[in-house]
């Protein structure tokens, strides 16, 4: 589904380059749970991006779902992202002066869904989160794990093949963290892919295969069978001296 190779990119800074991803390579196939980890300004939100097509490469190829994403134009690329893609913030990015129904119906109303029919389906979407008797609520008045989840069923809403989360869990406390990785899991057994970027071990082990970035290349990839060895070897490299 998702077929990287030899990907690039770089950033202006000034007069200079910051070249960040230094030639990727990676298959991702339908209905796999991967996390991509790496260190801060390893380049993870850079990969992502380019996944999510919210970002162009400058060498290699990225085949989604068979099209090579590329010199396409912007509106060809919105197109594809709302077609395939839903996406997940570490800060929510909910709109604070609406409520949570609202927030959640936001996708359709940009399809041109008149509002009786994007209400009854934010609803429906809210439910399944559990979430129903906070749909009239505003963001301001709702915990960091409902916030996240508000977010999730707006990304679901629009029916994604995949959906790209970056640092989901990094503005909550570890039991929320993993609630929402349960309701991540949950998506991605309903046969969704999911992709998320996380800096923290535990979180990624409850993936199926972790891809850790270092340096611009990828460093490691570790499959679901491998995971008890690196929960093994990283818990004692977490361990404080
Ligand atoms: P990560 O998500 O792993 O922390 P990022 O992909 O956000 O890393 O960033 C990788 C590097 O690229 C960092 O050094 C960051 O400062 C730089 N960077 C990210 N986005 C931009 C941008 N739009 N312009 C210039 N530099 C950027
Ligand atoms: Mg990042």
């Amino acid at each position: 589904m998702i077929k990287l190779n030899d990907i690039h990119k770089s950033y202006e800074m000034g007069s200079s380059k910051l070249h960040v991803l230094k030639g990727i390579d990676l298959d991702i196939h339908q209905g796999e749970f991967v996390s991509i980890m790496g260190s801060s300004g390893s380049g993870k939100s850079t990969l992502l991006n380019i996944l999510g097509i919210l970002d162009n490469y400058d060498q290699g190829s990225y085949h989604l779902g068979g099209k090579l994403i590329s010199n396409m134009s912007e509106k060809k690329a919105a197109q594809l992202r709302n077609e395939m893609v839903g996406f997940v913030f570490q800060s929510f990015n909910l709109i604070s002066f609406k409520n949570a129904m609202e927030n959640v119906a936001l996708p359709l109303y940009y399809k041109g869904v008149n509002r009786k029919k994007r209400n009854l389906m934010a609803m429906e979407y809210l439910d399944r989160l559990g979430l129903k008797p906070w749909a009239e609520h505003m963001p301001s008045e709702m915990s960091g794990g409902q916030k996240q989840r508000v977010a999730i069923a707006r990304a679901l809403i629009s029916k994604p093949q995949i959906i790209l989360a970056d640092e989901p869990t990094g503005a909550l406390d570890t039991s929320t963290s993993y609630e929402v990785m349960d309701i991540l899991r949950e998506i991605n057994e309903s046969g969704i892919t999911v992709i998320i970027v996380t800096h923290e071990h535990d979180i990624a082990a409850m993936t199926q295969k972790i891809v850790r970035l270092k340096d611009g290349r990828i460093d490691e990839v570790i499959l679901n069978g491998e995971l008890a060895d690196f929960r093994t070897r990283y818990s004692k490299e977490m361990q404080p001296a």
